[in-house]
């Protein structure tokens, strides 16, 4: 199915019957990365099996530029993608297998690492505001050794829409109430939507029940059932084998409005061994990513 709305059209939300609740919620931890870059590592490598084929979610967000400056300098990956999503500021991305582009305001950067690369992330600013988010989806056994891929979105090619009740919708990835995503992956089917929610409004989205699924309100709160979820918090949703869906509710009580990334997918049930930037399925499997990096193979 195409796009059936332009960007904003009402589009009407599904009623769910069995809403899924909160398995848990997540303040993440405050680290450092790359060159000293402050971030929050929201999914860490502690929960990778229960949020199965997400690896890792970072935050990061700061007017202090002493807080990015130094950026990602050259770095290798193998066995998975990366998913930068930019709310503020600017980035370069070059990589080994010469792909070059600069990340903005509201854009998104897919880089399939499969086999192997080396990039480097670096900030095109000197101040101001640097806010956004990586993802790691992981690759199913059998493409990840894959050749290596790379997408810049735009702002503007992220498909959007507004329900009928107010909410704003921008689709990364999957399909959404009907409308398809900028980017689509069989296997895993990852679910990526940044949902703005004015005080007192609601969003429904299916769900089938054994994908797993999480929240991150960065703006504001919303609640799931009876609980609140705060700002800079993850929820982990609960799966229940009945539940059809999500349903997040804004309070009337918020200033502004709520800020969420809703993100799923499907799990791919493989052995998880992680070393660094190299994420396989078995331990001799990492150890030859390390050895293919020390001895140049990457790129
Ligand atoms: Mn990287």
């Amino acid at each position: 199915m195409t796009s059936a709305h332009p960007p904003h059209a009402h589009v009407s939300l599904p009623a769910l019957a069995h809403a899924r609740g909160i398995d848990r919620i997540v303040a993440g931890v405050s680290t450092s990365d790359g060159d000293g870059v402050k971030l929050t590592r929201v999914l860490q490598q502690t929960l990778q099996q229960r949020l199965d084929p997400f690896l890792m979610l970072d935050a990061f967000g700061s007017d202090n530029p002493g807080d990015y400056i130094g950026g990602f300098p050259n770095h290798p990956h193998r066995g998975f993608e990366t998913v930068t999503y930019m709310i503020a500021g600017r980035m370069r991305h070059r990589d080994s297998a010469g792909h070059e582009g600069l990340l903005q305001n509201g854009g998104v950067q897919w880089m399939t690492a499969g086999r192997g690369l080396i990039h480097s992330e670096l900030p095109e600013q000197e101040e101001g505001r640097m806010e956004g988010f990586q993802l790691w989806l992981n690759l199913p056994a059998r493409d990840k050794m894959r050749e290596p891929g790379y997408r810049d979105i735009q702002s503007a090619e992220i498909p959007e829409y507004t329900s009928a009740g107010g909410v704003h919708v921008r689709v990364i990835a999957g399909r959404s109430n009907g409308v398809a995503g900028a980017v689509q992956r069989e296997h895993t089917e990852p679910l990526y939507l940044d949902l703005m929610l004015p005080p007192g409004t609601e969003f429904t989205q299916a769900l089938p029940p054994q994908h797993n699924a999480l929240v991150y309100v960065f703006r504001e709160s919303v609640f799931i059932g009876s609980s609140e979820v705060p700002t800079k918090r993850m929820a982990i949703l609960a799966n229940a084998p009945e539940s059809d869906g999500v349903q997040l509710r804004a309070p009337r009580t918020n200033h502004s409005p709520a800020r969420v990334l809703l993100i799923a997918g499907r799990p791919l049930h493989e052995p998880i061994a992680q070393y660094g930037p190299f994420v396989m399925n078995t331990r001799d499997q990492v150890a030859q990513a390390v050895h293919d990096f020390q001895n140049g193979k990457m790129g």
